[in-house]
């Protein structure tokens, strides 16, 4: 499957925060053999989230934050807004909420959903997330959106992916004819090459870590002695 990671949030647009989110989730998508194709970051703006909603392609949108109990949260009703779904009041989530306390206006603010949503709880914090049509909301606060990301993954299913990692201390320059002939040999396999430059006691150090990655096990171990063996001659 294909999924757009949506990442809402003004603190993010400001560099205040990082958004490790969309890194977690697009590790996980792909390690069950997903695709992320795009990843998107806007600020606490409705029509923004309505925009990207209504533009996405991808077969699911995963969105993380704007959940919260402030008024800057506005991430129900731009989804509600997207797929044209009023936002109804969910008794299960009211139930849910029964247990914390909070203002009661909070509570009925965070009880509404968009019509024919499924809510999914949050062990972690107050705001459940919900999955609607070919969207699943989650908090921003990183554990939040993990326990319930991690109750929902097993539905998008899995396809079979191995991933294999090589470094050298060769320069990337050195390793680029090794690497396309690799890639021209094996092209259903996906090799990427991550530069990195480190500096230990005074002393800088050049390595490169080469990510292997593929559908098919055996052709990704294949692959990896392919570039090993060219590496070492
Ligand atoms: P809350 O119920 O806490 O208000 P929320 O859904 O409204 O949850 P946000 O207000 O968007 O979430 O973010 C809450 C906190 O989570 C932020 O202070 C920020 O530090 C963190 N956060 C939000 N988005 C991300 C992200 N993409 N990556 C990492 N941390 C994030
Ligand atoms: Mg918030």
């Amino acid at each position: 499957m294909e999924f757009l990671i949506l990442a809402v949030g003004n603190e993010l647009l400001s560099g205040d925060t990082i958004d490790t989110n969309s890194q977690w989730i697009a590790k996980k998508l792909t390690q069950n053999g997903h695709k992320v194709r795009r990843m998107v970051t806007v600020g606490d703006v409705k029509e923004d989230i309505v925009r990207e909603i209504r533009n996405s392609r991808e077969d699911f949108i995963i969105v993380t934050g704007g959940l919260g109990t402030t008024p800057d949260d506005l991430t129900r009703e731009a989804i509600a807004e997207a797929l044209k779904k009023p936002l109804i009041e969910f008794r299960e989530v009211k139930r849910m909420l029964s247990q914390y306390r909070i203002d009661d206006e909070i509570r009925e603010r965070m009880s509404l959903l968009p019509e024919g949503s499924e809510p999914v709880p949050n062990n972690e914090g107050v705001a459940p997330g919900f999955i609607v049509e070919n969207i699943l909301v989650m908090p921003g606060v990183p554990k939040e959106m993990m326990d319930i990301f991690n109750k929902v993954i097993g539905r998008f299913g899995s396809e079979s992916y191995w991933e294999e990692w090589i470094e050298t201390h060769k320069k990337e320059v050195d390793i680029t004819p090794l690497l396309e002939k690799a890639v021209n040999k094996f092209p259903s396999i996906r090799i990427g090459s991550y530069p990195q430059k480190t500096e230990k006691n005074g002393k800088v150090e050049f390595k490169v870590r080469i990510k292997i990655s593929g559908k098919d096990i055996e052709m990704v171990k294949e692959v990896r002695e392919f570039i090993e063996r060219g590496l070492s001659s």
